[in-house]
């Protein structure tokens, strides 16, 4: 950026503070302005009170150059945001043209009556840069003091206006006023935790300026987002490729299942896809979420032809074939009938792959032999069967214990298409 290194957020509003509603738009507007390049050091919240939301303004800019506010903007009395801003700056309020013209036709079209109030927020500070919001009737603004060397962007407060027109509006304000370009990927590790990944790759990942590299887990996943700062874009991506091809050659490169990927599933249906190969679920503990988690990619239906949740004995023998045998031997949680259930919905749906998952999600039930989060993953192929065994901790959370069976199931996937490729 320019002059702009970071930034904080200043959301105003009763409702957060008295936790009606939570704080999307600070955890939206820190995403943003990272993948921009201008780090957010603090996110304040306070309540619609013009001297407290002064002294905020006031303490914010002693520590960064850009404040984003949200909330505020609307035709109430008790929204004061942009008086209160333009106080700061000493700017008059004057008569936005456009944004009047604006809103009279919003209301005009919508057939709603409009009042003095809504009047009050085509009211502009003085010399601001106006956002024209085309999802509501608050226009957002920017507001910048060269010579002092802040910037403050001011936005409404619904999420639904708030995120269109940060990044349709006030991010292209920001990088147009940035002399540098900031390129990052997003390197998808699974089955490896971050702090492993961390002690494996050591300087590489602690030690890095330019591009930085910054770990972010979820559910038994782990994200690595190096990011690269250089003159042009062409140099960033170089920096960033660069990066990206050193971690996949170190030690932690097996563990990669893809770059700049979404999701496990997402890769799953685009690499089923590649293959021109189906797939198909039988599910037991995870309930239909593995059907649920491929079919949440637009487009899986090329590839994914169906599953069965099997709950009981019953269903997995009546439905799968599972053998009566098999579950009276070894059990319903068992690598052996995890096997059986894979095999039989690939016989009963004619697909390529297919997957099993049973196991024990919790908290009740388990024994010292089968503590909850046991859980038996199988896939079946033209190649035969195998078994990964899940040893979760039992004190997670039943969501939990049934994501990470449902993720090492499209793993478990992912792995044979890789395996067809080498
Ligand atoms: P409006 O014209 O709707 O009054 P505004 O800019 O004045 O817009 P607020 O009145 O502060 O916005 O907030 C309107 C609604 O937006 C809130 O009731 C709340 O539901 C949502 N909202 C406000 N701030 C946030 C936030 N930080 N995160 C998520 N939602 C928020």
């Amino acid at each position: 950026m320019n002059n702009i290194k970071n930034a904080e957020i200043l959301c105003v509003g009763y409702e957060l503070l008295h936790g009606d509603v939570v704080n999307t738009n600070a955890a939206y507007l820190s995403e943003k302005l990272d993948s921009i390049g201008i780090t957010v050091t603090h996110h304040t919240v306070v309540g619609d009170e013009p001297a407290v939301l002064m002294s905020a303004l006031s303490a914010a800019f002693e520590r960064v150059d850009l404040v984003v506010t949200s909330g505020g903007l609307g035709p109430t009395y008790d929204d004061l945001t942009k008086e209160t801003v333009a106080k700061y700056f000493g700017r008059e309020m004057k008569m936005h043209t456009h944004s009047l013209e604006r809103i009279t036709d919003y209301f005009a079209r919508s057939g709603r009556i409009m009042t003095r109030n809504n009047e009050k927020q085509a009211m502009m500070p003085e010399g601001a840069t106006v956002f024209d919001n085309d999802y509501g009737t608050a226009p957002s603004l920017a507001i910048e003091d060269a010579t002092l060397g802040k910037t403050v962007i001011m936005l409404p407060g619904p999420p639904s206006e708030l995120c269109p027109i940060f990044s349709e509006k006030a991010m292209p304000y920001l990088k147009s006023r940035s002399h540098c370009a900031i390129f990052y990927r997003n390197i998808h590790f699974f089955g490896i935790g971050e702090s492993a990944l961390e002690e494996k790759l050591g300087d590489l990942m602690t030690n890095s300026q330019n591009p930085t590299v910054a770990p972010y887990c979820k559910e038994g996943e782990v994200r690595l987002r190096v990011t690269a700062k250089a003159d042009s874009e062409n140099e960033a991506i170089a920096l960033c490729d660069a990066m990206t091809e050193r971690i996949k050659d170190s030690s932690v490169g097996e563990y990669i299942y893809g770059v700049d990927t979404d999701t496990l599933e997402e890769a799953v249906v685009r690499e089923l896809k590649k293959h021109g190969l189906t797939l198909s679920a039988a599910e037991s503990c995870t309930g239909g979420l593995i059907a649920r988690r491929v079919t949440d990619i637009s487009g899986a239906s090329s590839v994914f032809l169906g599953g069965c949740v099997t709950y009981t004995n019953e269903i997995k023998e009546k439905l799968l074939g599972v053998s009566h045998e098999t579950l009276e031997s070894f059990g319903a949680v068992s690598k052996e009938t995890a096997v059986e259930m894979a095999i039989g919905v690939r016989r009963v749906t004619g697909s390529d792959i297919a997957v099993s998952a049973t196991g024990l999600a919790g908290p009740s039930g388990g024994s010292d032999e089968l503590p909850v989060g046991t859980v038996f993953i199988g896939i079946s192929t033209k190649k035969g069967e195998k078994v990964r065994k899940l040893t979760l901790s039992a004190r997670r959370s039943r969501e939990y214990i049934r994501q990470v069976s449902a993720s090492n199931a499209l793993h478990m996937v992912l792995e044979y298409l890789k395996n067809i490729e080498e």
